[in-house]
């Protein structure tokens, strides 16, 4: 389990279904997706994301994208017993009714769970294990940096930019919309929700900003954990 315990991971596992990525654990059959807690309070990434921000961001997009996913695969209790990352996986193996919403709205569920773990209040510091392997693709935390901050800045309209696993390699990808790396086979590292809900209130149009105060609040440690768990 590494350093995260094992109430942390059903809550997540619970949660969204993310059992691939967080090893052998049980998910509750037939349970419709529920909100994970933050973990921390609203106002606890300040000042670098905004307590109403984050309050909004979480209570209602991401409630909104759970609400949709549930409508979506109501009619389906076999597709929402399953894990959502093997439904987001193969999106073409799903009833083409319903592709677009589960692409849409499980996409939306499964970043936003990661993404809350991905930031702490106090974050940022000792990188680890995922540090070493980013100095040795991208020859120094600088370049990665530089990578992922023109990928954020890069992606037109809402989205994402990912570090993320691709077999045994590091990438930096962007996704737009809702769109997971899990459904091109790769297993997300850390990423940012560049949609301007992540980040109108206090910043306005000025999204590097907020990309540029965002490497304040990263949790190595969760990072580690789903690079551990990539690795197997
Ligand atoms: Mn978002």
């Amino acid at each position: 389990m590494n350093n995260l315990n094992r109430r942390e991971m059903m809550a997540i596992a619970g949660a969204c279904g993310v059992t691939a990525m967080f090893g052998a654990s049980a998910r509750p059959a037939l349970a419709a997706a529920t909100l994970p807690e933050l973990g921390y309070a609203f106002n606890a990434l300040e000042p670098y994301i905004d307590a109403k921000t984050m309050e909004i961001h979480h209570g209602k997009h991401h409630q909104a994208y759970i609400n949709n996913l549930n409508n979506a695969l109501a009619d389906f209790p076999q597709l929402e017993a399953m894990p959502l990352e093997k439904l987001l996986a193969d999106l073409d193996g799903l009833p083409e009714s319903i592709r677009t919403a589960v692409r849409n709205n499980g996409g939306g569920h499964l970043n936003h769970s990661l993404f809350w773990r991905m930031m702490k209040p106090g974050g940022g510091g000792a990188r680890g294990a995922i540090g070493q392997a980013i100095d040795s693709t991208f020859d120094s935390f600088e370049n990665f940096q530089t990578a992922f901050t023109t990928t954020a800045l890069g992606q037109f309209g809402s989205g994402w930019a990912w570090l993320v696993a691709s077999g045994d390699k590091l990438e930096v990808v962007g996704t737009p919309n809702q769109d997971t790396p899990v459904s091109a086979g790769k297993t997300p590292l850390l990423g940012i929700d560049v949609w301007e809900h992540a980040y109108y209130l206090k910043y306005q149009n000025l999204r590097g900003d907020y990309v540029k105060a965002w490497w304040n609040v990263v949790n190595w440690d969760f990072v580690n954990q789903l690079f551990a768990n990539a690795k197997g």
